[in-house]
């Protein structure tokens, strides 16, 4: 499911995640028997398969629960179509050597990113889903969050989309980084967010892909670098010096007046205690390597950080890591909710750590909720870490009060 998720969120798709539960199975196994309960959910879990397109997953994650996961599903009508086939397919008995049964299921449907875009919180909003359709009896239930009114039409939002910029929806949100060593903040992540005055919170990874596509991702971008370098200008000095990072897309450090529009920002905003750093995905390199190296080298000679985001999931070479210029590499939050419990998650991480370091470079961890993966990030020589551990994004004015409040947890 991470996996599948983590795709969805690069390469901007959506996917639907089903929880299909067997109503009673307690009862089932006292009146055929354990061993022929075993024989019915094979059959079940086969009947799922059957039921299902090439693409699609199943798994069984309960006794008598099972995840679907249905990549590439545009809403929750067609996800919907799916559980109405389980559950006709259900109707014919499934039968055993000497008797034949009939079983009901509940299902859930929570989508990716709609309603969730991080597979724990979407395995967690199709759990209450769930439980919610059992205590009313629904055969089928669907997550009610934003999409209802707000994300099942795109053109609504298009529509809503063009000239953003007029009006005052957008909103900067900071996600503070801790250094792992001296336990001191080092800086800030710049996240956007979408306050719409009818529809309420419309989730980045939801607008952002829709702006790109169309043609607006430029003038937001520009409007967040300027944003961020004036309100950034505003934090307590008491650090010696903070770095505040603005994600940038691909298709945008490869435009001809990229530089000119940072360099008119750091005109108007700049201040000696801000560095500014560019986040962008691994994907950025991939189309022109040596043009988009060649700009990125240019806009380290001004001072400013590049970071390479989502560490991992791209097309990472070896082949090019020599000649990358490049700061700081985020090591992306899929491997660090796997850090407690998987050995190989582990490895992974140690190895972009010394990776990175022997080129010069620091490493940030993303996503860290628990003291187990700080502990762990720090036995291993992680640089710097930034997660629901230490703080959520927020809006300019708690990021500042929680600037002034923080003390070094060392
Ligand atoms: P990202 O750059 O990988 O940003 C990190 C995301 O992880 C953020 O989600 C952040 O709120 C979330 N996060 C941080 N710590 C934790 C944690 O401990 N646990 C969990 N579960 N999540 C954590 P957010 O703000 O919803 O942003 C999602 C994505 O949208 C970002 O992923 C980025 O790709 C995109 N995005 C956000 N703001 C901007 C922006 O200003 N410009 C562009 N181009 N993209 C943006
Ligand atoms: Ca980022």
């Amino acid at each position: 499911l991470a996996t599948q998720v983590r795709n969805a969120n690069t390469y901007k798709a959506k996917l639907a995640l089903l929880i299909v539960d067997i109503d009673r199975f307690y009862k089932i196994n006292q009146s055929v028997g354990y061993e022929a309960g075993d024989e019915i959910l094979k059959k079940f879990s086969l009947l799922l398969k059957n039921a299902l397109r090439k693409q699609d997953y199943v798994a069984r994650i309960g006794d008598n629960r099972f995840a679907i996961i249905l990549p590439g599903i545009m809403n929750t009508g067609h996800a919907e179509l799916a559980a109405h086939k389980i559950l006709r397919l259900l109707q014919v008995p499934f039968v055993l050597a000497d008797s034949q049964i009939t079983i009901d299921c509940t299902i859930a449907i929570s989508l990716c990113p709609v309603h969730a875009s991080h597979y724990l919180s979407l395995l967690k909003e199709c759990e209450s889903v769930l439980h919610r359709a059992k205590e009313e009896k629904i055969k089928i239930g669907i997550s009610t969050l934003p999409e209802e009114d707000v994300l099942s039409d795109d053109w609504d939002i298009e529509l809503a989309l063009d000239g953003i910029l007029d009006r005052d929806e957008l909103v900067v949100y900071y996600q503070p980084k801790v250094s792992i060593i001296t336990g001191r903040v080092v800086g800030a992540e710049a996240l956007l967010r979408w306050i719409h005055p009818a529809k309420g919170f419309i989730p980045p990874n939801y607008f952002i892909p829709i702006a790109e596509r169309m043609g607006h991702i430029k003038q937001i971008t520009n409007w967040i670098v300027n944003t961020v370098l004036r309100q950034a200008g505003e934090w307590s000095d008491k650090w010696g010096g903070l770095t505040v990072s603005v994600n940038v897309p691909p298709d945008l450090i490869l435009l001809p007046d990229f530089t000119n529009q940072i360099d008119n920002a750091i005109n108007l905003w700049g201040s000696e205690h801000i560095k500014l750093c560019l986040e962008i995905v691994e994907r950025s390199f991939v189309i022109e390597p040596e043009r988009s190296f060649r700009i990125l080298k240019d806009l380290q000679n001004k001072g400013l950080d590049i970071s390479i985001d989502d560490f991992g999931t791209g097309y990472s070479s070896l082949s090019y890591f020599e000649s990358l210029p490049v700061n700081e590499l985020k090591i992306d939050q899929s491997f660090i909710s796997k850090i407690t419990h998987s050995a190989s998650s582990q490895n992974i991480v140690k190895l972009i750590v010394d990776l990175a370091h022997a080129f010069d470079m620091h490493v940030v961890a993303e996503g860290v909720e628990h003291v187990a993966e700080l502990d762990y990030l720090k036995s291993i020589g992680c640089d710097v870490v930034q997660g629901y551990y230490f703080a959520k994004p927020m809006p300019q004015l708690e990021m500042k009060e929680w600037l002034d409040q923080y003390k070094n947890v060392n």
